[in-house]
């Protein structure tokens, strides 16, 4: 199979996991994780119509991105790896969403810059639903706590949450819980669900999600990039 033949696939799946539940399947948004994939690779989504982008790196998606920006003005591009807030001035220049608010450091540092540049990227809160000690996100009992902090002192607008279980667990009660946190805050959106996974997030609600290797294919040792993990 090609790339746009599992994107298609792929389509089809949360298609038809959003019906199967009930949910309108344009409520649930693919965000197509490119990371460690050079622009070639990515090209043939975007001739496929495929226009929101997940990366995990600041330095490796500015490489990337711009040149097919110019061409597809229209992407969207969302960063969903730590970030720090040294790099808070590029990730509000260059993402249209940034998944991993998740201490109030990046919350002032993003407030600051969205303040300097008028721009609004849509922000999500991180949360670190299996508490793994390397893993970015706040902690669950943080959480109220810290999307508080997020709107009263740094008058940042939270969209919604994101998570991503541990491996080796079944991802159902983080993500039940993810959506449990996001409904007492009144949060509406929910990125949750990777490749092997998805369908059990839309069920629990995702209207996010974050798919990488089912699409793209197997990346390279990923333990090495330490992905999801503070770096
Ligand atoms: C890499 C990554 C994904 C995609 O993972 P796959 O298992 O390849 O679908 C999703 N979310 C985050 C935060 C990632 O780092």
């Amino acid at each position: 199979m090609s790339i746009t033949d599992r994107l298609e696939s792929t389509l089809e799946t949360i298609r038809r996991a959003a019906l199967e539940c009930g949910r309108e399947p344009n409520a649930v948004r693919l965000v197509c994780v490119t990371k460690t994939f050079p622009a070639k690779d990515v090209i043939p989504l975007l001739e496929a119509g495929h226009r929101i982008f997940g990366e995990n790196r600041v330095q490796e998606a500015m490489g990337k991105w711009p040149a097919l920006r110019e061409k597809y003005p229209d992407l969207e591009l969302h960063l969903i790896g730590p970030l720090q807030s040294n790099k808070a001035r590029e990730a509000v220049d260059f993402f249209d969403a940034i998944q991993s608010v998740d201490r109030e450091k990046i919350a002032e540092a993003l407030a600051k810059e969205m303040a300097k540049t008028g721009k609004r990227p849509k922000l999500f809160v991180q949360v670190n639903t299996g508490a793994e000690l390397q893993k970015a996100g706040v902690l669950p009992e943080d959480a109220d706590a810290f999307l508080a902090a997020c709107r009263e002192t740094y008058g940042l607008d939270i969209a919604g949450l994101m998570c991503v279980p541990p491996v080796g667990q079944q991802a159902a009660p983080h993500f039940a819980l993810l959506a449990d946190i996001a409904a007492r805050n009144g949060l509406r959106e929910l990125s949750m669900g990777m490749s092997s996974d998805f369908e059990i997030a839309i069920q629990l609600g995702a209207t996010y999600v974050r798919v990488g290797s089912a699409i793209m294919g197997e990346r390279p040792s990923p333990r090495l990039r330490g992905e999801g993990e503070a770096a």
